[in-house]
Protein backbone atom coordinates (compact mmCIF):
# COMPACT_ATOMS: atom_id res chain seq x y z
CA UNK A 1 0.00 0.00 0.00
CA UNK A 2 1.31 3.63 -0.55
CA UNK A 3 0.01 6.11 1.29
CA UNK A 4 -2.46 9.07 0.32
CA UNK A 5 -0.62 12.09 1.00
CA UNK A 6 -2.39 14.82 2.87
CA UNK A 7 -1.16 18.24 1.21
CA UNK A 8 -1.37 20.63 4.05
CA UNK A 9 -0.45 23.36 1.45
CA UNK A 10 -3.61 22.60 -0.68
CA UNK A 11 -5.67 22.53 2.12
CA UNK A 12 -4.30 25.68 3.37
CA UNK A 13 -5.25 27.58 0.38
CA UNK A 14 -8.43 26.56 0.37
CA UNK A 15 -8.83 27.51 3.98
CA UNK A 16 -7.27 30.75 3.60
CA UNK A 17 -9.66 31.95 0.77
CA UNK A 18 -11.81 31.57 3.33
CA UNK A 19 -10.40 33.45 5.64
CA UNK A 20 -9.80 36.37 3.11
CA UNK A 21 -13.70 36.47 2.18
CA UNK A 22 -14.34 36.98 6.36
CA UNK A 23 -11.75 39.44 6.38
CA UNK A 24 -13.47 41.34 3.55
CA UNK A 25 -16.51 40.88 4.73
CA UNK A 26 -15.77 42.39 8.76
CA UNK A 27 -13.53 45.15 6.24
CA UNK A 28 -16.97 45.87 4.26
CA UNK A 29 -18.77 46.28 7.57
CA UNK A 30 -15.66 48.71 8.90
CA UNK A 31 -13.90 46.21 10.85
CA UNK A 32 -10.47 45.32 9.92
CA UNK A 33 -9.12 42.24 11.64
CA UNK A 34 -6.00 43.06 12.87
CA UNK A 35 -2.62 40.81 14.33
CA UNK A 36 0.09 42.00 16.69
CA UNK A 37 3.45 39.30 16.13
CA UNK A 38 5.86 40.22 19.16
CA UNK A 39 9.61 38.61 18.44
CA UNK A 40 12.01 38.75 21.26
CA UNK A 41 16.01 38.69 20.19
CA UNK A 42 17.32 37.69 16.91
CA UNK A 43 16.55 33.26 16.81
CA UNK A 44 16.99 32.54 13.14
CA UNK A 45 13.86 29.97 13.23
CA UNK A 46 11.98 32.58 14.93
CA UNK A 47 12.61 35.44 12.39
CA UNK A 48 11.53 32.80 9.51
CA UNK A 49 8.02 31.69 11.28
CA UNK A 50 7.10 35.46 12.00
CA UNK A 51 7.73 36.55 8.86
CA UNK A 52 6.06 33.89 7.57
CA UNK A 53 2.99 34.54 9.55
CA UNK A 54 3.23 38.47 8.34
CA UNK A 55 3.27 37.69 5.09
CA UNK A 56 0.21 35.47 5.27
CA UNK A 57 -2.08 38.03 7.12
CA UNK A 58 -0.84 40.47 4.05
CA UNK A 59 -2.07 37.82 1.61
CA UNK A 60 -5.58 36.96 3.00
CA UNK A 61 -6.90 40.74 4.22
CA UNK A 62 -6.00 40.61 7.67
CA UNK A 63 -3.74 43.75 9.21
CA UNK A 64 -0.37 43.17 11.32
CA UNK A 65 1.85 44.86 13.43
CA UNK A 66 5.22 43.12 13.84
CA UNK A 67 7.30 44.24 16.95
CA UNK A 68 10.50 43.20 16.73
CA UNK A 69 12.76 43.93 19.98
CA UNK A 70 16.34 42.74 20.75
CA UNK A 71 16.77 40.25 23.25
CA UNK A 72 17.59 42.45 25.61
CA UNK A 73 14.17 43.65 26.19
CA UNK A 74 12.94 42.99 30.00
CA UNK A 75 10.10 41.21 31.16
CA UNK A 76 8.67 44.60 32.64
CA UNK A 77 8.64 46.30 28.70
CA UNK A 78 7.52 43.26 27.30
CA UNK A 79 4.19 43.15 29.65
CA UNK A 80 3.52 46.68 29.46
CA UNK A 81 3.46 46.17 25.37
CA UNK A 82 1.19 43.42 25.67
CA UNK A 83 -1.02 45.36 28.25
CA UNK A 84 -1.12 48.45 25.25
CA UNK A 85 -1.67 45.54 22.71
CA UNK A 86 -4.86 44.17 25.02
CA UNK A 87 -6.32 47.76 25.07
CA UNK A 88 -5.85 48.50 21.11
CA UNK A 89 -9.39 48.11 19.35
CA UNK A 90 -7.40 47.59 16.13
CA UNK A 91 -5.32 44.61 17.43
CA UNK A 92 -7.66 41.35 17.82
CA UNK A 93 -5.04 38.87 17.87
CA UNK A 94 -1.86 38.52 19.94
CA UNK A 95 1.13 36.21 19.31
CA UNK A 96 4.37 36.22 21.01
CA UNK A 97 7.12 34.25 18.97
CA UNK A 98 8.31 31.63 22.02
CA UNK A 99 10.65 30.76 22.91
CA UNK A 100 11.27 34.23 24.48
CA UNK A 101 15.22 34.72 26.18
CA UNK A 102 15.88 32.94 29.39
CA UNK A 103 15.37 36.31 31.52
CA UNK A 104 11.92 36.52 30.15
CA UNK A 105 9.31 33.98 32.24
CA UNK A 106 7.32 32.99 29.16
CA UNK A 107 4.47 31.65 31.64
CA UNK A 108 3.87 34.88 33.00
CA UNK A 109 3.51 36.64 29.11
CA UNK A 110 1.11 33.85 27.92
CA UNK A 111 -0.85 34.79 31.04
CA UNK A 112 -0.70 38.49 30.52
CA UNK A 113 -2.31 38.05 26.77
CA UNK A 114 -5.93 38.88 27.39
CA UNK A 115 -7.65 35.61 26.26
CA UNK A 116 -10.10 37.01 24.19
CA UNK A 117 -7.28 37.96 21.42
CA UNK A 118 -4.85 34.73 22.85
CA UNK A 119 -5.09 33.28 19.15
CA UNK A 120 -2.30 30.92 19.76
CA UNK A 121 -4.80 29.29 22.65
CA UNK A 122 -1.84 28.91 25.54
CA UNK A 123 -3.43 31.33 28.48
CA UNK A 124 -4.31 29.34 31.18
CA UNK A 125 -8.01 30.33 30.48
CA UNK A 126 -8.16 28.86 27.12
CA UNK A 127 -5.84 25.64 28.12
CA UNK A 128 -8.35 24.84 30.58
CA UNK A 129 -11.40 25.38 28.95
CA UNK A 130 -10.30 23.02 26.16
CA UNK A 131 -10.16 20.34 28.98
CA UNK A 132 -13.58 21.47 29.86
CA UNK A 133 -15.87 23.26 27.58
CA UNK A 134 -15.33 25.29 24.47
CA UNK A 135 -12.50 27.20 24.54
CA UNK A 136 -12.40 30.28 22.33
CA UNK A 137 -9.43 29.77 20.86
CA UNK A 138 -8.06 26.11 20.27
CA UNK A 139 -3.84 25.63 19.90
CA UNK A 140 -2.62 26.33 15.80
CA UNK A 141 -1.03 22.92 15.09
CA UNK A 142 -3.51 20.79 16.71
CA UNK A 143 -6.48 22.56 15.35
CA UNK A 144 -4.43 22.44 12.07
CA UNK A 145 -3.91 18.41 11.90
CA UNK A 146 -7.89 18.05 13.40
CA UNK A 147 -8.63 20.11 9.99
CA UNK A 148 -6.31 17.46 8.07
CA UNK A 149 -8.42 14.55 9.42
CA UNK A 150 -11.86 16.03 8.53
CA UNK A 151 -10.54 17.42 5.36
CA UNK A 152 -10.33 13.29 4.30
CA UNK A 153 -12.83 12.59 6.63
CA UNK A 154 -10.66 10.05 8.52
CA UNK A 155 -12.37 8.76 11.31
CA UNK A 156 -11.73 9.82 15.10
CA UNK A 157 -14.85 8.17 17.37
CA UNK A 158 -13.44 4.86 18.22
CA UNK A 159 -9.78 5.05 17.01
CA UNK A 160 -6.98 4.22 18.71
CA UNK A 161 -4.68 7.22 18.63
CA UNK A 162 -1.15 7.49 19.74
CA UNK A 163 0.09 10.94 19.92
CA UNK A 164 3.94 11.16 20.46
CA UNK A 165 5.18 13.98 22.69
CA UNK A 166 3.58 15.58 25.69
CA UNK A 167 4.17 19.51 25.20
CA UNK A 168 1.46 22.67 25.96
CA UNK A 169 1.69 23.48 22.74
CA UNK A 170 1.48 20.70 20.93
CA UNK A 171 1.32 17.12 22.24
CA UNK A 172 -1.30 17.78 25.16
CA UNK A 173 -4.05 19.82 23.19
CA UNK A 174 -3.66 17.42 20.20
CA UNK A 175 -4.83 14.69 22.52
CA UNK A 176 -7.50 16.34 24.02
CA UNK A 177 -8.83 17.29 20.72
CA UNK A 178 -9.10 13.57 20.15
CA UNK A 179 -10.27 12.72 23.56
CA UNK A 180 -12.82 15.20 22.42
CA UNK A 181 -13.49 13.35 19.45
CA UNK A 182 -14.52 10.15 20.83
CA UNK A 183 -10.55 8.84 20.62
CA UNK A 184 -9.04 6.40 22.59
CA UNK A 185 -5.83 8.24 23.08
CA UNK A 186 -2.58 7.39 24.18
CA UNK A 187 -0.11 10.06 25.14
CA UNK A 188 4.02 8.97 24.86
CA UNK A 189 6.98 10.84 25.77
CA UNK A 190 11.00 9.96 25.64
CA UNK A 191 10.02 8.18 28.80
CA UNK A 192 7.52 5.21 27.43
CA UNK A 193 8.59 1.98 27.63
CA UNK A 194 8.57 0.68 24.13
CA UNK A 195 6.99 3.28 22.08
CA UNK A 196 6.42 0.42 18.67
CA UNK A 197 4.08 -1.99 20.63
CA UNK A 198 2.10 1.17 21.12
CA UNK A 199 2.11 2.72 17.47
CA UNK A 200 2.16 -0.67 16.05
CA UNK A 201 -1.61 -0.57 17.53
CA UNK A 202 -2.83 2.85 16.75
CA UNK A 203 -5.16 3.52 14.08
CA UNK A 204 -3.89 7.05 14.14
CA UNK A 205 -0.24 8.92 14.89
CA UNK A 206 0.57 12.01 15.71
CA UNK A 207 4.43 12.71 16.00
CA UNK A 208 5.70 15.64 17.83
CA UNK A 209 9.05 14.86 19.22
CA UNK A 210 11.59 16.65 17.27
CA UNK A 211 13.59 13.15 16.80
CA UNK A 212 14.65 12.89 13.42
CA UNK A 213 13.41 9.72 11.70
CA UNK A 214 11.96 8.49 15.21
CA UNK A 215 8.60 6.62 13.64
CA UNK A 216 9.94 4.04 11.02
CA UNK A 217 7.56 1.56 8.73
CA UNK A 218 7.94 -1.53 11.18
CA UNK A 219 6.13 0.56 13.66
CA UNK A 220 3.30 1.51 11.57
CA UNK A 221 -0.06 -1.04 11.80
CA UNK A 222 -0.83 -0.93 7.48
CA UNK A 223 -3.38 1.36 6.51
CA UNK A 224 -3.04 4.44 9.55
CA UNK A 225 -2.89 7.81 9.32
CA UNK A 226 0.22 9.20 10.54
CA UNK A 227 0.53 12.99 11.07
CA UNK A 228 4.30 14.10 11.10
CA UNK A 229 4.48 17.80 13.10
CA UNK A 230 7.69 17.76 13.28
CA UNK A 231 10.50 20.11 11.72
CA UNK A 232 14.18 19.09 11.89
CA UNK A 233 17.13 19.29 9.38
CA UNK A 234 18.84 16.49 7.43
CA UNK A 235 22.32 15.88 6.78
CA UNK A 236 21.91 17.94 4.32
CA UNK A 237 20.33 20.68 5.88
CA UNK A 238 16.90 20.08 4.39
CA UNK A 239 13.65 20.18 6.64
CA UNK A 240 12.38 16.91 7.57
CA UNK A 241 9.72 15.78 10.21
CA UNK A 242 9.70 13.21 12.68
CA UNK A 243 8.51 10.38 10.58
CA UNK A 244 10.72 8.33 8.11
CA UNK A 245 8.55 9.21 5.48
CA UNK A 246 9.61 7.24 2.28
CA UNK A 247 9.92 3.83 4.81
CA UNK A 248 6.37 4.92 6.36
CA UNK A 249 4.29 5.85 3.28
CA UNK A 250 4.67 2.09 1.50
CA UNK A 251 2.46 0.74 5.33
CA UNK A 252 0.78 3.85 5.84
CA UNK A 253 -2.64 4.91 4.30
CA UNK A 254 -2.61 8.72 4.54
CA UNK A 255 0.58 10.26 5.79
CA UNK A 256 1.34 13.99 5.99
CA UNK A 257 4.98 15.23 4.35
CA UNK A 258 7.30 17.73 5.93
CA UNK A 259 7.55 20.17 4.36
CA UNK A 260 4.12 21.32 3.06
CA UNK A 261 2.07 18.60 6.08
CA UNK A 262 0.91 20.58 9.14
CA UNK A 263 3.45 23.55 8.60
CA UNK A 264 1.11 25.70 6.80
CA UNK A 265 -1.86 24.27 8.53
CA UNK A 266 -0.15 26.05 11.57
CA UNK A 267 -0.45 29.48 10.22
CA UNK A 268 -3.63 28.95 8.41
CA UNK A 269 -5.20 28.52 11.77
CA UNK A 270 -3.22 31.27 13.47
CA UNK A 271 -5.20 33.68 10.38
CA UNK A 272 -8.41 31.54 11.18
CA UNK A 273 -7.96 32.13 14.59
CA UNK A 274 -7.60 36.14 14.43
CA UNK A 275 -10.81 35.90 12.20
CA UNK A 276 -13.02 34.41 14.61
CA UNK A 277 -11.69 37.08 17.20
CA UNK A 278 -12.29 39.41 15.18
CA UNK A 279 -15.88 38.70 13.85
CA UNK A 280 -16.43 38.65 17.78
CA UNK A 281 -14.89 41.96 18.59
CA UNK A 282 -17.25 42.98 15.81
CA UNK A 283 -20.30 41.24 17.42
P1 LIG B 1 9.06 19.84 22.84
O1 LIG B 1 8.43 20.82 23.75
O2 LIG B 1 10.55 19.70 22.79
O3 LIG B 1 8.42 18.41 23.16
C1 LIG B 1 8.89 17.24 22.54
C2 LIG B 1 8.18 16.07 23.13
O4 LIG B 1 8.65 14.89 22.50
C3 LIG B 1 8.42 15.88 24.64
O5 LIG B 1 7.20 15.63 25.29
C4 LIG B 1 9.38 14.69 24.70
O6 LIG B 1 9.20 13.88 25.86
C5 LIG B 1 8.94 13.92 23.49
N1 LIG B 1 10.01 13.03 23.01
C6 LIG B 1 11.28 13.35 22.74
N2 LIG B 1 11.98 12.27 22.34
C7 LIG B 1 11.10 11.23 22.39
C8 LIG B 1 11.22 9.85 22.11
N3 LIG B 1 12.38 9.30 21.71
N4 LIG B 1 10.13 9.07 22.26
C9 LIG B 1 8.95 9.59 22.64
N5 LIG B 1 8.78 10.92 22.92
C10 LIG B 1 9.86 11.70 22.80
O7 LIG B 1 8.62 20.12 21.34
P2 LIG B 1 7.27 20.73 20.71
O8 LIG B 1 7.26 22.19 20.89
O9 LIG B 1 6.09 19.92 21.14
O10 LIG B 1 7.55 20.42 19.17
C11 LIG B 1 7.74 19.11 18.71
C12 LIG B 1 8.22 19.15 17.27
O11 LIG B 1 7.19 19.75 16.48
C13 LIG B 1 9.46 20.00 17.01
O12 LIG B 1 10.18 19.44 15.94
C14 LIG B 1 8.91 21.34 16.58
O13 LIG B 1 9.79 22.08 15.77
C15 LIG B 1 7.71 20.88 15.79
N6 LIG B 1 6.63 21.85 15.68
C16 LIG B 1 6.12 22.00 14.44
C17 LIG B 1 5.07 22.85 14.26
C18 LIG B 1 4.49 22.99 12.88
O14 LIG B 1 3.78 23.92 12.62
N7 LIG B 1 4.78 22.04 11.99
C19 LIG B 1 4.53 23.58 15.32
C20 LIG B 1 5.07 23.38 16.60
C21 LIG B 1 6.11 22.50 16.76
P3 LIG B 1 9.52 14.41 27.35
O15 LIG B 1 8.39 15.30 27.70
O16 LIG B 1 9.60 13.18 28.15
O17 LIG B 1 10.84 15.15 27.24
Amino acid sequence: MTARIIDGTLLSKQLRAEVAQRAAALAARGHRPGLAVVLVGDNAASQVYVRNKVKACEDNGLHSVYDRYPAELSEADLLARIDALNRDPQIHGILVQLPLPPHIDAHKVIEAIAPEKDVDGFHIANAGALMTGKPLFRPCTPYGVVKMFESERIPLAGANAVVIGRSNIVGKPMAMLLVEAGATVTICNSKTRDLAAHTRSADIIVAATGKRNLVTADMVKPGATVIDVGMNRDDEGKLCGDVDFAGVREVAGYITPVPGGVGPMTITMLLVNTIEAAERAAG
